[in-house]
């Protein structure tokens, strides 16, 4: 055995409690460890517990308890449990290792390394489970922590792990605050019971309940207990009794059976006391019998033998073997009448239910033994099959399925804050969603993401347990684009109400520009302009501020001339004469021309509309086009692949349709960038393809492209088509010539 030269000193120092100095109250209670699961799973390596144990020791050197023992005694305790519950060695080496990550400098790969990939995934897993802030007073949280809790464990041990770390934290809550106490035990009894339940632990879940309810109000636990215990002394005679005779009988019958009495635990007499009102007396199941027998047959048989001797009490009978309960508890109940006008319960179950019922989820690790080849998840699988199965025949399937489906089949993911808070999303949520979620600040601001600590694009699908932070930039605003990648309606409706402000304030700058352009065209001060006439405008326009017609007036909905010649000082020399619009001169700067290319449009069922092509997109003859109505300089005439169209669209009503007349011998310009090799003879070629193709090159420019850092050339021409299948024919020729790397159409 290796002995870490670095640990004895630290672990050496002895603790004043103890009479045994801390090194060797460390080995002893490891002892016990290794043995007792040598004595569950003889066929392990017991080195491989050793060696967990000794790195977690040597990693928490120094490290004490809030009670002054040495820190490794905790993790030591909380792997014995699991070890009482027969756990596994992968188990029991991240209950020895669970604290390592989260208070040392250790690394999750560190325990990949060492331990191997099971383990790290238990250890990180219960790491990120202690990362969150699980208290919450609100019931509608509580549920949803304990579904995410179940939902981001791939191994269901992680969870066993941390139920066992929660129990021995309970069991020595002594030396922590009152404060500390009460917040422990409210969110063992918020979220760790209620999953202990869920995963049919029965007897974990009673002592987190009861060491819980201890924590948050140890003077009515303290009365409760002293209340149970006078019962107790009361009736122990009586009970004894009826122990003695219910096993003659049963053995009369040659039913074998073991009969245990049971009292009802403290938190669970405090609930019932204080739900039905009832004083301790009136507590039917205060005292219980409880019949292990060995088959299901003998179940119902001793049930038979129970009540022939003593009356039951009618409506009390529960089969829950016909009808389990959600998390697969199985048993028979039954309350009957003693002598002498005293009620007691009795359960009756099979060794194989009273393992279940004290064990749940845990109790399929037992008999793993041996058994190679079955992975964790399967294991787990198994486990909600065999639920399933049980559930068949349940009152209500629905409930069963609220149950379950929750964690199977969740449409929802949950994911923290860096601080830990739970943030429900849609299923495929993006950190966008995220952001919004938080605050639309966020969302707004949101540049980038880094999930677990890393950087992830914007469309990235949060996964279950992710940890997300938000990286802002102030001032960023959405785009369009993420309305394709948003989940959560609350995130697209602020992106739109984002994106159409963005609009109007771009529309109100280009209209106020506008605006004051045609004013010193038209030589009209606007510096300071008269109120009465403004509100004239403003009610003939039907809006409310200036904004609103500058915004008009962006948007091209309106012409600012005519609202300008209100203004005009001269005005009141030819009031009422509305002179002719003049064609405004602004037009002359407009794409529009006579050109005989513009002949090859037309808008569907017009003449004599005023259409040109334009020059963003500069559509030719073949493509797919559509037409906007421009306010005073004809139709613009965009393909629709054209990145310009869809702003445009915003006024839907202002969008024609248009098409390509039949070709008439007009030709087209195209600019294009041909991306090649720098060698001679290129150009040559280029040229002697456009000749072979019956165009003209209009221009030509060739330069290197070692300004991008690149070894080639970059040619520009600007070449002569009649419509788009000659364009691709000659831009696919072109592409075929040796050399060619990349052409781009440019216009
Ligand atoms: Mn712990």
């Amino acid at each position: 055995m290796e002995i870490n030269p670095g640990s004895s000193e630290s672990a050496s120092l002895p603790t004043e409690a103890n009479p045994l100095s801390g090194a060797d109250l460390v080995e002893q209670r490891y002892a016990t460890l290794e043995q007792s699961f040598l004595s569950h799973r003889p066929k392990e390596d017991a080195a491989k517990v050793r060696a967990a144990f000794e790195f977690a020791r040597d990693q928490h050197s120094g490290q004490a308890r809030k009670s002054g023992e040495p820190y490794i005694l905790h993790p030591i305790a909380v792997a014995q449990n699991l070890v009482d519950m027969h756990m596994d060695l992968v188990c029991v080496e991240t209950a020895l290792l669970h604290d390592v990550v989260e208070d040392t400098g250790i690394n999750i790969e560190e325990i990949r390394r060492r331990f191997g990939n099971e383990v790290a995934v238990c250890v990180d897993g219960v790491t990120k489970l202690g990362k969150i802030h699980l208290y919450s007073r609100e019931e509608q949280q509580a549920e949803s922590v304990r579904k995410m809790l179940l939902a981001m464990v791939s191994d269901i041990r992680v969870i066993l792990v941390k139920l066992s770390d929660r129990l021995h934290n309970l069991r020595t809550i002594g030396s922590l605050s009152r404060e500390k106490q009460t917040r422990i035990g409210q969110e063992t009894l918020d979220i760790y019971s209620p999953i202990a339940h869920r995963l049919g632990m029965g007897k974990v879940r009673a002592e987190l309940e009861d060491l819980a309810f201890a924590a948050i109000d140890p003077e009515a636990h303290q009365d409760i207990l002293g209340q149970i215990e006078h019962k107790r002394k009361a009736s122990q005679e009586f009970l004894e009794g009826i122990r003695k005779s219910l096993e003659q009988k049963l053995s009369r019958e040659a039913i074998p059976a073991r009969v245990e009495g049971r009292l009802k635990r403290p938190y669970s007499v405090y609930l019932k006391l204080r739900k039905q009102k009832i004083p301790i007396e009136q507590v039917y199941d205060l005292l219980a019998l409880r019949i292990v027998t060995d088959s299901l047959k003998n179940c119902y048989a001793a049930l038979g033998v129970i009540h022939n001797e003593w009356p039951p009490i009618p409506g009390r009978i529960k089969d829950f073997i016909a009808m389990p309960r959600p998390n697969g508890y199985q048993s028979l109940h039954t309350s009957v009448m003693g002598t002498g006008g005293q009620a007691f319960e009795v359960q009756i179950r099979t060794e194989e239910m009273h393992r279940l019922a004290e064990e749940g989820v845990a109790a399929h690790w037992k008999y793993k033994e041996g058994r190679k080849g079955k992975s964790t998840e399967e294991q787990y699988v198994n486990w909600m099959r065999q639920l399933v199965e049980w559930q068949q025949e349940m009152r209500d399937p629905g409930e069963f399925m609220s149950t379950l489906k929750v964690d199977l089949y969740s449409d929802e993911v949950y994911v923290f804050t860096p601080k830990g808070k739970v943030v429900v999303l849609p299923r495929e949520s993006t950190p966008i969603d995220f952001g919004y979620s938080i605050h639309s600040d966020v969302g707004n601001a949101c540049v980038g993401a880094k999930v677990n600590n890393r950087i992830v694009p914007l469309k990235y699908a949060l996964k279950n347990g992710d940890i997300v932070e938000i990286l802002t930039q102030p001032g960023h605003m959405p785009s369009k684009d993420w309305l394709g990648l948003v989940k959560t309606s609350k995130a697209r409706n602020k992106i739109k109400g984002i994106i159409n402000a963005t609009e109007r304030s771009k529309a109100i700058e280009i209209g106020e520009k506008y605006f004051e352009k045609e004013a010193r065209r038209l030589s009209i001060p606007i510096s300071k302009l008269d109120e009465g006439i403004l509100a004239e405008v403003f009610a003939d326009y039907g809006v409310g501020k200036i904004e609103d017609l500058f915004a008009n007036l962006g948007y091209g909905k309106i012409e600012a001339r005519p609202i300008l010649m209100r203004f005009d000082p001269n005005r009141s020399a030819n009031e009422e004469s509305k002179a002719p619009e003049p064609i405004p001169s602004s037009a002359a700067q407009t794409p529009f021309d006579k050109d005989a290319k513009n002949l090859a449009l037309r808008v569907k069922g017009l003449n004599d509309v005023m259409i040109y092509r334009a020059l963003c997109c500069n559509p030719i003859p073949g493509e797919a086009i559509v037409g906007y109505i421009t306010r005073g300089k004809g139709v613009a005439v965009h393909s629709v692949s054209c990145s310009n169209v869809q702003n445009l669209m915003y006024e839907v009503e202002r969008k024609i349709d248009v098409e390509w007349a039949k070709p008439g011998g007009e030709s087209f310009d195209v600019q294009v960038s041909i991306m090649t090799d720098d060698r001679p003879g290129m150009l040559a070629q280029f040229t002697q393809v456009l000749f072979s193709e019956n165009s003209n090159i209009r221009s030509l420019e060739a330069r290197g492209d070692d300004e991008r850092g690149g070894d080639g050339a970059i040619v520009e021409m600007k070449i002569e088509v009649r419509d788009k299948r000659q364009l691709e024919k000659i831009l696919s020729a072109l592409r075929r010539i040796p050399g060619v790397r990349d052409i781009e159409r440019k216009s």
